[in-house]
């Protein structure tokens, strides 16, 4: 595949000046290949001839790729106040430098590693189980809320998990924060603990 730079020259058909010209690459507004809004600063081809987009190069299609621009989507709910201290801790353990935004990777990290196990849904019934009889939920219990914007692709990771194990998203969230409790906090898992780290590194 070869890129281009805003100046080089291809050719192209222009409907305007009816033939094929010569094209200058250079960057434009274009709009999402659905209609809906425009991409800033693609790299296009412009006529000669007539100033006119007349093309597209391979390398711009991501740019136009309206999935990619899929505004993220929150995973919310209020959670027994342990859970979100288990999930803070975990963060700690991991990298005592990381802000409070690391629970975010933590959790997608987790999710994503549970979607693509074909025992992830058992699991996650098994240690929603353990959670809840951990932390047993009295009348009056303090609850903090957990809000964490996620791309749609984790996003559609949790409503599966949520179809597969029958769990609402809150039920979810506790067992996903469970596991992270017994895989971070309780067990020494040196190897999981390094994946994290260098995730934490690359996270700021
Ligand atoms: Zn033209």
């Amino acid at each position: 595949m070869r890129i281009f730079e805003v100046g080089e020259h291809s050719k192209a058909f222009c409907h305007d000046c009816g033939k094929v010209v010569r094209t200058t690459f250079s960057r434009r507004d274009v709009a999402f290949n659905d209609g809906k809004g425009t991409a800033r600063d693609v790299l296009v081809g412009v006529c000669d001839e007539c100033d006119r987009t007349v093309s597209v190069p391979h390398q711009s299609a991501p740019a136009l790729s309206r999935a990619r621009k899929a505004a993220a989507q929150a995973i919310e709910a209020n959670l027994p106040a342990a859970y979100i201290d288990v999930l803070d801790c975990a963060v700690h353990r991991i990298d005592s430098q990381a802000s409070t935004d690391f629970r975010r990777a933590l959790v997608t990290y987790f999710v994503h590693k549970i979607a693509v196990d074909a025992r992830g849904g058992a699991l996650l019934l098994l240690t929603h189980r353990k959670a809840v009889a951990r932390f047993p939920e009295e009348r009056g219990i303090v609850r903090r809320r957990l809000s964490m914007k996620v791309p749609p692709r984790v996003t559609e990771d949790f409503r599966r998990l949520e179809a597969s194990t029958e769990l609402n998203t809150t039920e979810l969230l506790k067992s996903v924060v469970f596991l992270i409790q017994i895989r971070v906090l309780d067990e020494s898992r040196p190897r999981l603990l390094d994946e994290l780290r260098a995730l934490s590194a690359i996270w700021a």
